[in-house]
């Protein structure tokens, strides 16, 4: 029997206490942000849990409005925590089963408004996907070419914007920038914005300069996972993108879940990837299986619709890189990673054309529209589109989830770029 607490959970709830995710949020009574945990649709007040002095010992950073003090006190506190909060909401004489401690330190879900979790120093995105690369790599380079020569020996990344990464729930403006369809430049408000459904992992232990992280050790430097929307505007992306990559296509704003999934939730919901053929260098070589069983949904909704729509559902276990090869490759030179970084798996496409994981794969490119229940159609996203991706991993009765990431698209500002 899986593990039960004295609160009622939904089996299909992504907030199973087999979950316990940590996220900050703040209420109309109590406007400082501070550190909570959710099961089913109860908020619990870490930073009273701990005024209260129900940890056994004081854990100031609760009080703190980021989870990065928490992160840095590592992995041995979070998996205390863990334990902890885990007995106080299933043990038959847990302090939590007072009702006057329930209504101090509960607070209802559709209370609380939620912050960014993490303050984030570096953010670094890779592109571990096999089928979008190729996917990708075909409609800009043709079949024979789809897979540039190193793709497959290494997990492709680039550092990228932390400054732009944003809360969901967050009104993202379309941006503007140079795009080049003809030939020559022009400087106009993008016409082929786009999403990109990915995983995003905090580094929650940092490495010293010049001291790499090993793989064996990859997956101790990890805090947890969030859902994570690499907002694209392809036009931009498509004149800017050689030889360096993409710069401002992807720079205006990245989304991400409020709750942090941890790394000893999700566990139990390791499974092989794809197999890697050619075998990598012995640097990204492992035996474990570090994949993760994690469904995915996307949906849109225009202004006009009623309810959201499903537009792809993909999921974790296709990535072909694994993100301990994306840290052991991220650090082999040395570099040092700190607490409270961020990396983007890169868009999870799915084998099949309902799994990919962005509007240009599902459209291909704008040739094959989207046809919404009321009759609209897509190619890209539209002003007033809201995007909205989900992910749970499924137990044995109960769910590990991740929430929700959406974001709605407003008109591109008042044009003062030039
Ligand atoms: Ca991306």
């Amino acid at each position: 029997m899986p593990l039960k607490s004295f609160i009622e959970v939904h089996p299909e709830s992504d907030f199973s206490i087999q979950n316990l995710p940590y996220g900050v949020f703040s209420t109309k009574v109590n406007p400082n942000p501070r550190v909570g945990t959710r099961i089913g649709d109860v908020v619990i007040d870490l930073a009273l849990l701990d005024e209260e002095n129900l940890f056994g010992k004081r854990h100031v950073f609760f009080a703190d409005s980021t989870l990065n003090r928490f992160m840095s006190a590592g992995r041995g506190t979070w998996r205390e925590i863990r334990q902890r909060v885990t007995g106080l909401l299933s043990s038959d004489n847990s302090p939590l089963k007072n009702e006057a401690m329930q209504s101090r330190v509960f607070v209802p879900a559709e209370e609380i408004q939620m912050h960014l979790p993490v303050a984030i120093g570096d953010y670094t995105d890779f592109y571990a996907s096999r089928e979008h690369a190729t996917n990708v790599g075909i409609m800009f380079r043709g079949k024979e070419n789809a897979l540039l020569p190193n793709w497959l020996h290494l997990p492709v990344g680039y550092h990228g914007r932390a400054s732009s990464v944003v809360i969901s729930g967050t009104d993202v403006h379309r941006p503007r920038g140079q795009v080049a369809l003809h030939g020559a430049p022009e400087f106009v408000a993008s016409r082929s914005l786009d999403f990109e459904l990915e995983i995003g992992f905090f580094i929650g232990a940092g490495n010293n300069l010049g001291e790499p992280i090993s793989i064996e050790n990859a997956r101790e430097h990890i805090f947890g996972m969030a859902l994570l929307n690499d907002w694209s505007a392809r036009d931009i992306q498509a004149w800017e993108y050689q030889p360096l990559g993409p710069f401002l296509a992807k720079n205006f704003a990245t989304s991400i879940s409020p709750w942090v999934v941890t790394m000893d939730a999700l566990g139990p919901f390791r499974v092989d990837g794809p197999k890697q053929d050619p075998a990598p260098l012995s640097y990204l070589t492992t035996d474990s299986a570090n994949g993760y069983d994690i469904k995915l949904e996307v949906t849109l909704q225009s202004a006009a619709m009623d309810a959201a729509q499903t537009i792809s559902r993909s999921n974790m276990k296709y990535l072909y890189w694994s993100i301990v090869q994306m840290l052991a490759h991220h650090t082999v030179t040395g570099c040092n990673m700190r607490v409270g970084d961020l990396c983007g798996t890169g868009t999870i496409s799915g084998p099949t054309e309902d799994s990919y994981g962005s509007m240009l794969e599902l459209t291909w490119r704008g040739e094959k529209p989207i046809a919404l229940p009321n009759g609209e159609t897509r190619k890209f996203l539209q002003d007033g589109d809201t995007v909205t991706m989900k992910g749970y991993c499924q137990g044995d009765g109960y769910r590990i989830g991740f929430g929700e990431v959406t974001g709605k698209i407003l008109p591109a500002l008042a044009d003062r770029g030039r």
